[in-house]
């Protein structure tokens, strides 16, 4: 099937974790392991982790330096307080860095002051590492809470990209469905469209089925045609976004005690991956591919408001 892309620009990110920070593995009230320093202990036999994460963000970084793009990282605090060098190195190659909180954890399972706490401190080392200032924010397992958006605006940030308007699934994307596709102003909540300065840059979804399309995961499980038909749709009207992690596009980490449900998460990892990230970006090549931040700038200064 022959997908082009439209008229408006890609914006790509990345949310640079490790495979185990996957909910399924750790981080919400059923995952297989309590939280990574259990799986640390459990797995590897010790309180830290393997280094595993950076091979996989040097291939992408090589990727995105050879298609000269530039995209915005989202990075777990936990990420940077293990591998300071990687953020530094993200940083010095272009990209955006933005935050995605301090623990790979479901929102849920915080307060609204612990969670600013945790925030506070992710954002402050991102900012430290990358030598300027953090404006994005995205939420592990893009699971929100009401409170989120003023938790956010406290903390300094401008823009948030946790909204995917899909059908709730498993406890995610709640509230999210009826979401605009399009980067909007937000109101009292970052899934209400309103007149403030604070912004929403949402993950693109499928037409009318209502389900992830503009993120890896969904390209492994759905195809490639999935997610290229539903960015070409998008993009006749506004800016869409397509995300994904570094170890998609790594064949060689083997996720220990997979069951039924990881595996198919897992599956169509590696060289297959990185075949359709290309094709995503070339979509949009030579020059309509900007970070969130870009995004945002365009968005603030000119008269288009999608
Ligand atoms: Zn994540």
């Amino acid at each position: 099937m022959a997908v082009e892309a439209g008229p408006h620009p890609l914006v790509p990110s990345v949310d640079l974790e490790e495979w185990f920070h996957a909910r399924w593995a750790t981080g919400y009230g059923k995952s297989a392991w309590k939280d990574t320093a259990t799986f640390f202990r459990d797995v590897y036999g010790s309180d830290r982790p393997r280094g595993d994460v950076a091979p996989p963000v040097r291939r992408l970084l090589d990727f995105f330096d050879r298609k000269q793009v530039k995209g915005t990282f989202f990075i777990l605090g936990e990420i940077a307080e293990w591998y300071p060098e990687l953020v530094r190195e993200v940083a010095a190659r272009g990209h955006e860095i933005a935050c995605h909180g301090l623990r790979h954890a479901d929102m849920n399972l915080f307060t609204p002051a612990d969670y600013a706490r945790d925030l506070a401190a992710a954002k402050t080392l991102l900012e430290k590492l990358a030598g300027r200032a953090v404006h994005g924010f995205r939420a592990p397992n893009l699971v929100v809470q009401p409170w989120l958006k003023q938790v956010l605006q406290q903390a300094g940030f401008d823009y948030d990209s946790s909204i995917c308007p899909a059908r709730g699934f498993r406890g995610k994307y709640a509230g999210m469905r009826s979401c605009p596709q399009h980067p909007y102003r937000t109101g009292a909540t970052l899934q209400a469209v309103g007149t403030t300065d604070f912004w929403e840059i949402p993950i693109t979804a499928m037409p009318w089925l209502g389900l992830p399309a503009g993120a890896a995961i969904a390209t492994r499980f759905f195809g490639l045609t999935w997610s290229r038909s539903a960015l070409w749709f998008w993009s006749r009207a506004g800016s869409v976004q397509y995300y994904l992690h570094p170890y998609e596009i790594w064949n060689d980490i083997l996720p220990v005690g997979l069951r039924l449900w990881p595996r198919l998460m897992t599956r169509h990892r590696g060289a297959w991956m990185q075949r359709a990230l290309e094709c995503i970006v070339d979509l949009y090549l030579p020059n309509r591919i900007l970070t969130c931040e870009q995004r945002l700038e365009e968005l603030q200064h000119t008269r288009e408001r999608r």
